[in-house]
């Protein structure tokens, strides 16, 4: 069992009123006796045979009973780790360090329109649309100000991009604003810039970055890191639909929507 999850079955036997030991996420005797406790306590939800289970299976029991009893769905009561415990596990886990339920992300469906006819990802299409790497560039007034991640103190109200993407970023930077506020934007962190116009090759790749023509852009990097997928990325949340909806329907790919990973990153192209 992995230590995170152990971690929460002690934690959970506390606020119970049971002595399971430090929270230290290692199952030892003091952690047996206390789950052997609170199973004895919600026996009517076990099969009848579960007293001479094993300690570890009681354990996953103990679990899988937590689980239910916040209907979160972990399959039988049986004390055996498979996939749907292995699931739920995670899902309790989540609900029980930020107070709310992971976003159901298999409904999660970037829109595919593409009103300003983005080109594809592929070096030569994007050299004839947008020009030579690091070329064409503008200067985009920012509808909000921006901070830079990498050093907070400095504030900014513009940025260099493409030429061919600048209307674009600014209606949607505009519909952020309008629709979130300054106050919640500041909470969201959407406006902590980590970057667009940069040319240099993708990390972890040998081909230029979509960030050396100026047409990607870069938001709380800290919170979005680049190998991140949607159990940590902070724009992963419901929080954030809105602000996806309005890059999509400009037609610009979230690689954190499309593909799970840099979910700090937003591009002008289609994958
Ligand atoms: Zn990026």
């Amino acid at each position: 069992m992995k230590t995170a999850v152990v971690r929460v079955i002690q934690q959970t036997l506390i606020n119970e009123g049971f002595k399971p030991g430090t929270v230290d996420g290692r199952l030892g005797d003091n952690s047996y006796r206390a789950i052997n406790e609170a199973l004895t306590k919600r026996k009517e939800g076990l099969p009848g045979d579960w007293a001479a289970w094993s300690n570890p299976r009681k354990s996953i029991a103990y679990l899988q009973l937590l689980c239910k009893e916040r209907s979160i769905d972990s399959g039988d009561i049986d004390g055996f780790w498979g996939p749907q415990t292995d699931y739920a596990a995670d899902t309790l886990t989540q609900l029980l360090a930020t107070g709310e339920m992971p976003k159901p992300w298999r409904d999660e469906t970037p829109l595919s329109v593409n009103p300003n006819n983005w080109p594809l990802q592929n070096e030569a299409e994007l050299n004839t649309y947008y020009g030579a790497v690091g070329t064409n560039q503008v200067s985009l007034a920012l509808p909000y100000p921006h901070r830079v991640a990498w050093d907070l103190k400095t504030t900014i109200n513009s940025y260099q991009c493409n030429a061919k993407v600048h209307d674009s970023a600014k209606r949607v930077l505009k519909r952020v604003f309008d629709h979130y506020g300054m106050e919640r934007i500041k909470e969201l962190c959407l406006d902590r810039w980590g970057g667009c116009l940069n040319v240099r090759k993708m990390r972890g790749g040998t081909q230029w970055s979509m960030h050396s023509w100026g047409i990607a852009i870069d938001y709380d990097p800290e919170d979005n890191q680049l190998k991140w997928g949607r159990d940590k990325a902070v724009f992963a949340r419901t929080d954030y639909d809105a602000w996806w909806r309005f890059w999509e329907e400009e037609g610009w790919t979230s690689l954190g929507r499309s593909k799970n990973y840099d979910w700090m990153h937003v591009q002008a192209t289609k994958l």
